[in-house]
């Protein structure tokens, strides 16, 4: 039995990352018309979700918030009213870019789902980081192992030190110390060098 013709429909938007949470109902579908589902800011003014009804279903298309595609769905109309709640996922990343039941589940889920974003987002800017001082350090070994690393004193007997934010090459014999951020500019500038010189 279907109990309710009423539901909320909860959607991120891919433009400005507003959440919307609205109430439907059985009769805003027509067969004959696409329904917008517009972002909650008006100012952005995009709309994220198009739905149009066709027989026994209802054609969704939702601009993804996470893989910026649009993915589209074919949902039964028994499947959209008879569950309580459920989640159209995104086929690329598995998360839910459309949840449809009621409003208090909608929000903590979609809660839920950005703290894990969150979370991946951080870890990947960490990888991104040792990557980068990864490339930088096997650079400075290939240079020093072909004996084109050296100090304007004439010494070849120089250190690596590797911090958070930065390298430093200092020589052994007179102290004389090089720096070397590691962001992806001087990484790339160091990427170029055939020869450093202190
Ligand atoms: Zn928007
Ligand atoms: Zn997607
Ligand atoms: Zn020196």
């Amino acid at each position: 039995m279907i109990k309710e013709f009423k539901k909320s429909i909860g959607y991120i938007c891919p433009c400005c990352s507003a959440i919307t949470i609205r109430d439907i109902n059985l009769f805003d579908f027509s067969e004959s018309s696409v329904t917008e589902f517009p972002c909650s800011d008006k100012l952005c003014g995009h709309n994220p979700v198009l739905l149009s009804a066709k027989k026994d279903k209802y054609a969704i298309s939702v601009h993804c918030p996470i893989c910026e595609e649009k993915h589209l769905y074919n949902v039964r109309k028994i499947t959209f009213w008879h569950n309580d709640f459920f989640v159209l996922h995104c086929p690329e990343s598995g998360f839910g870019v459309l949840f449809i039941g009621d409003e208090a589940k909608i929000k903590s889920e979609i809660v839920e789902q950005e703290k894990l974003i969150n979370e991946l987002e951080e870890d990947f800017t960490v990888g991104e980081e040792l990557s980068i001082i990864f490339e930088a350090v096997e650079h400075i070994n290939a240079l020093a192992k072909n004996d084109n690393i050296y100090c304007s004193c004439g010494s070849r007997n120089i250190a690596i030190e590797i911090d958070n934010d930065k390298i430093t090459l200092f020589c052994r014999d007179c102290n004389t110390k090089r720096e070397i951020k590691t962001d992806k500019e001087s990484l790339t500038a160091l990427l170029k060098l055939s020869t450093i010189v202190l």
